[in-house]
């Protein structure tokens, strides 16, 4: 393969530019060249200057941007084969042998319409005498490689499509502002997202902020007199003294029948059945634009890079293939299988058959639609006669964790939902032994979902020796049948002491569930933690900052991070922002290395560079500290560039959590509930913590943390993202002619 092309299509999305910037290094660092197609398959049929060269150094400096540098347009002519007949001819002529497209299921659809057509295309082209038959029979099968850049989430093969988590940004900001207004003046607001065809956006929105309905295309309201039932559930919702009433609706929302629901009908239902003042926000392209969250950039730079490496094997010839997100891994699929569920979805919700449509979602929408209905309820369901009410305990444990609110209105409320009876610990480990214990209701936890901090305190004290006694004490006290621990590492240990302890104190023979909230993501049992989303994306919009701030001078920043023993948030943020170096404690520094980097900045700004950025975990290296860094840089720039430290700090624990933390927070919170609801009762309870570990949720017994665990460093012994490292170094490289030496000269 010696030449191949990146187009972005259709609607833009936040996270294209990291794509093609991905896209465009790794192809360039593997000796493709590489051309871009500007304005997607406009471009393609209008050739000419529209298809060019693009060099490394062109995609510095948009990982941040939103939409796409390289243009993207709807083309009503590559809908038409004379259109793909004129493309085909744009691409030959080009020497183009791989194709890289990121966008929509639309601009898919044409990419594999597109590869099916292409021996027909050839053999006309040779026939009018536009091209010969050996230029021909060299481009017989291109490569064609897809990545999905659209903020819907609505095709298959990815479990996130580039920019719909950025997308979710902006709506859940969005509605956490309507919600304050809303509540100022106790009205009543009805909120459009986009998707035509998909209500993941709608759906994870509402579960993530306050919202007291959705409504979504794929699951439609199951009465026929929905009017009613929406009217009075916000009506209820009044009457237990909600301030606010927020109805989130997605744009192609509609009844049993298909008849479309929209914002302006909810908005006249409301006025006419309640009399409430009903204001209508139609969110529209705010949801497109703006900066790309780190999950989007990360993603479309992970996407890209495999798309390179995918456009090299013979399978993309045979057939176009997707690059996506299952779990944590970067997955190939082929294109057609993509596109024939996706239409699947659309084909189930024309013909009303929503069971359909809902199972072809995938379990996790349809349990996020079933947690979404109890949470928005005014008031939990009636008890039902020979139910089981139990007394469950919340508490936290550790420094705090964006979404640990979140955490604790889902399994409040999905708890008493059930029947039972939630009591709230104050102040972690303190109010078990303290006493510090309360019931909580329905109402109590209001307003919870969106808030950073943890409502219910929270700290790293540990118990130890007689603090036992007294935790035992008020769990009998309190009659605590199982308890719920959220938190980091403090949560784990203090659970696992309490488990292997039950022997001598038979009140800590209950089944306890930990759930992971830490902004350090360095506990077992678990790829991510709840509030190292947040963090993440606090992070990167500090450096976004710093990077700007240092427009004018030649500059080099060494930013520093959280992550205890962890690199996690640094490796994270380096690969969000671009950061060229990347130190966490996994590698350790050696005086070697610093010397390297320090050549390799003086040749960098001797070449022309303007600015340096160095991130840090705190502890990376115990001696070998931020200062020290910054001291030895400093000297060594000379005149070339000067270095500045950013000791980012508590910034990074703190604001309103992201919705993926909100998601991830309330999805655990279900299944933890039902863990305890399962233990309760039983003979040998089991005690484990939650976990996200590839796609799925999983528990891990409490018997088996501590050989995860590396002990000294806090950290699990081993750690999924440590592979994403070669990825990462390479998208921060100088262009290949401008580097020092060998090609990579860190060690792996
Ligand atoms: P998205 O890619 O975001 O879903 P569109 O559906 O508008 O956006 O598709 C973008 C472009 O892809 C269209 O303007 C058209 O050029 C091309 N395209 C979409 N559907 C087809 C199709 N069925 N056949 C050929 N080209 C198509």
């Amino acid at each position: 393969m010696k030449r191949i092309a990146v187009l972005t299509s259709g609607g833009d999305a936040q996270g294209m530019n990291a794509a093609v910037r991905s896209v465009v290094r790794n192809a360039l660092d593997k000796g493709i060249e590489t051309y871009a197609i500007y304005e997607g398959y406009q471009g393609m049929v209008d050739g000419g200057n529209s298809i060019r060269p693009i060099g490394w150094n062109e995609v510095g400096g948009i990982l941040q941007q939103g939409g796409t540098v390289i243009g993207s347009a709807r083309c009503q002519r590559f809908r038409e084969r004379d259109g793909r007949l004129q493309a085909a001819y744009n691409l030959v002529s080009n020497g183009i042998e791989g194709l890289i497209i990121i966008g929509g299921d639309g601009s898919l659809t044409g990419a594999h319409i597109l590869q099916k057509e292409w021996a027909e295309l050839l053999q006309e082209l040779v026939a009018t005498g536009k091209i010969d038959a050996e230029t021909a029979v060299h481009h017989e099968t291109p490569a064609i490689v897809g990545m999905v850049g659209s903020i819907d989430n609505d095709m298959h093969g990815t479990d996130m499509t580039i920019g719909a988590d950025t997308a979710l940004h902006r709506i859940v900001d969005a509605i956490d502002a309507i919600t304050s207004t809303a509540a100022s003046h106790q009205r009543t607001f009805v909120i459009e997202v986009m998707g035509r065809r998909c209500g993941y956006l709608a759906l994870m929105s509402a579960l993530a902020t306050g919202a007291d309905w959705v409504l979504i295309p794929e699951a439609p309201p199951d009465v026929d007199d929905w009017e009613s039932k929406l009217c009075e559930s916000l009506h209820q919702g009044r009457e237990v003294g909600r301030r606010d009433s927020i109805v989130v609706v997605a744009e192609g929302a509609q009844d049993r029948h298909g008849n479309p629901i929209t914002s302006q009908y909810i908005k006249q239902v409301l006025e006419e059945q309640l009399g409430e003042d009903t204001r209508i926000t139609v969110l529209g392209h705010v949801q497109r634009g703006g900066s790309p969250s780190a999950f989007d950039r990360n993603l479309s730079s992970l996407c890209g890079a495999d798309a390179v490496d995918a456009i090299l094997t013979q399978e993309a010839h045979v057939e176009p293939l997707v690059i996506g997100i299952q779990g944590n891994k970067i997955t190939r699929t082929p294109l057609s299988h993509c596109l024939q569920k996706t239409w699947g979805v659309a084909e189930a919700i024309k013909a009303n058959d929503y069971e359909q449509a809902m199972a072809l979602r995938g379990r996790s929408f349809a349990e996020s639609f079933r947690i979404v209905r109890t949470l928005v309820r005014a008031v939990p369901h009636p008890a039902q006669p020979g139910q089981r009410r139990l007394r469950i305990a919340v508490m936290h444990a550790g420094g705090p964790a964006p979404g640990m609110n979140t955490a604790v209105r889902a399994a409040v409320r999905l708890g008493i939902d059930n029947g039972h009876i939630m009591l709230g610990i104050q102040n972690g480990f303190h109010g078990l032994i303290e006493d510090e214990i309360r019931e909580l209701n329905w109402m109590s936890v209001a307003g919870y979902s969106i808030r950073g901090g943890a409502e219910l305190g929270t700290n790293r004290y540990s118990p130890s020796g007689r603090d036992f006694y007294a935790i035992a004490r008020n769990l009998e006290k309190h009659d605590i049948q199982g308890l719920l621990i959220i938190g980091g590492w403090t949560g784990y240990h203090a659970a696992i002491d309490m488990y292997r302890q039950r022997e001598h104190f038979p009140a800590f023979d209950i089944p306890i569930v930990v759930m992971p909230a830490t902004i350090n993501n360095n506990v077992p049992g678990t790829d991510l933690c709840i509030g190292a989303d947040t963090a993440l994306n606090n992070i990167v919009q500090a450096v976004d900052k710093i990077k700007q701030s240092a427009v004018a001078s030649r500059r080099t920043f060494i930013v520093e991070v959280m992550g205890r023993y962890c690199g996690y948030l640094a490796l994270m943020s380096a690969m969000a922002t671009g950061a060229e170096r990347v130190y966490i404690h996994e590698e350790g520094v050696t005086l070697k290395d610093l010397v390297e980097d320090v050549d390799q900045l003086n040749t960098g700004f001797k070449r022309g560079k303007r600015l340096g950025l160095i991130i840090r975990n705190e502890m990376a290296n115990e001696i070998y500290s931020t200062s020290f860094m910054n001291a030895l840089f400093e000297e060594e720039g000379g005149d070339l560039f000067d270095v500045r430290q950013a000791i980012l700090g508590h910034m990074q624990q703190g604001g309103d959590p992201s919705p993926f933390d909100r998601i991830l927070a309330t999805r655990m919170a279900a299944r933890c509930i039902n863990l305890l609801e399962e233990q309760i009762g039983t003979g040998e309870p089991m005690s484990a913590c939650i976990g996200q570990v590839g796609g799925d949720m999983r528990f891990t017994d409490l018997q088996d943390i501590p050989r995860l665990m590396d002990a000294q460093f806090t950290r699990p012994k081993t750690q999924w993202w440590m592979d994403l490292r070669p990825v990462a170094k390479l998208l921060a490289q100088p262009a290949p002619g401008a580097r020092n030496g060998k090609k990579s000269r860190r060690k792996e």
